[in-house]
């Protein structure tokens, strides 16, 4: 018998979220009389855990896919999806544009190396490509002032027949916080406004929930937004929960108790001796720990959910185990049911408030010795 955690994926709660996105952005477009975005579903590292093929069955519904590796790339190709796949890094070397063109592949485009790797690669067809401004994260994309040369490098190599639609790109940095994106927006604006009609992509998880009215496209410009943590289910704020915008936890990480101790009042619990009952306690140990990827930074009073019932976590994570209170379920023993998050626990951002994280790497980092099962 394997240990008992296991990560399950709810295929069914994939397609729900995005299908909340998409009926947000048609709400907001049918209010402005604007055309509706379209959606690329962000499927990074490996769908931010869930799995590559499990998303390209989820997000059937979206217009398009976007992710970092050329092998996950591949991949959605492998699972039968047809549509438009976005490489947000675009490709790294000339012998990328092999599995670029071959694939049919639109690469962002952030460096004037890539310009001039496409100008010399030879193609079977036309490359479509997102040209990506650097806006003021000061990651990706062209500065300010280089942006309107290489977007004409990039027009030039459409004249040619190299490319095919030649794109505006940028990314915000603080969509979920206070700052907002109006002075990224605002750069955005000035470097791109005067240059020809190509598709436009600002807006991630934070930006399409929070400002969907700059996802508005028109007649003359399709407009992309880059939705990826939402769509799993998580939320990208600190202070706004997924539940609240009627998203599903897609994953849902499981155990159950291993052991359980009668601790008398004033004995330490776990490594370090870093809590010490105030009282007689029944803990439980939970088949769960760093080593899969629960985060060790997860201290005393982390939400847990044993046996339906919400408890929390005791002393410091191990790499195979964690102890909880279960005074809150005294009938809970041995092979009660843990949820560590997801459906029927604490939500993984939750999880990681507790640990001074985001739910973003909790979900990416679920290891690899956790079984992973699909849910229709
Ligand atoms: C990861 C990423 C996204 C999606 O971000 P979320 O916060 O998960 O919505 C969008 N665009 C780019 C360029 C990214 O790297």
């Amino acid at each position: 018998m394997p240990r008992p955690i296991s990560a399950s994926v709810s295929v069914s709660a994939l397609r729900h979220n995005l299908a909340v996105v998409r009926r947000l952005l048609d709400q907001d477009a049918e209010r402005a009389g604007a055309q509706p975005a379209s959606i690329w579903a962000v499927i990074k590292a490996n769908a931010y855990g869930h799995g590559i093929e499990r998303a390209v069955a989820g997000f059937s519904a979206a217009q398009g896919l976007a992710m970092l590796d050329l092998d996950e790339a591949v991949r959605c190709r492998e699972a039968g999806w047809g549509g438009p796949i976005l490489l947000l890094e675009g490709f790294f070397q000339p012998a990328d544009l092999d599995l670029v063109d071959r694939y049919h592949l639109t690469s962002t485009v952030h460096t004037h190396e890539q310009l001039d790797m496409l100008a010399t690669a030879r193609l079977s067809r036309r490359v479509d490509v997102m040209v990506k401004l650097n806006s003021g994260m000061n990651r990706l994309g062209f500065a300010p002032h280089d942006y309107a040369q290489a977007h004409a490098r990039a027009v030039q190599l459409h004249a040619k027949g190299v490319l095919g639609s030649v794109g505006r790109m940028t990314h915000f940095a603080c969509a979920d916080g206070p700052e907002g994106v109006a002075g990224q927006l605002e750069v955005f604006g000035r470097a791109t406004g005067g240059l020809a009609n190509g598709p436009v992509s600002v807006c991630n998880s934070a930006a399409t929930l929070r400002y969907p009215e700059i996802a508005r496209g028109d007649a003359g410009t399709q407009h992309w937004v880059r939705p990826g943590i939402c769509l799993y289910g998580a939320s990208p704020f600190d202070d706004v929960s997924a539940a609240s915008y009627g998203l599903r936890p897609a994953m849902s990480l499981r155990s159950e108790i291993i052991g359980v101790q009668n601790v008398p009042a004033g004995q330490a619990i776990g490594y370090g001796a870093t809590y010490r009952t105030e009282q007689a306690m029944r803990v439980g140990v939970v088949a769960c720990g760093y080593a899969d990827g629960y985060p060790r930074h997860a201290g005393t009073g982390t939400p847990i959910t044993v046996a339906g019932v919400p408890t929390r976590l005791l002393g410091r994570v191990s790499m195979d185990m964690l102890m909880v209170d279960l005074g809150p379920a005294p009938s809970a023993g041995v092979g009660a049911p843990v949820a560590l998050w997801g459906e029927g626990g604490p939500s993984v951002d939750d999880v990681a408030r507790a640990a001074g994280t985001i739910g973003y790497e909790l979900l990416c980092a679920v290891a690899a010795r956790v079984p992973q099962a699909t849910r229709p």
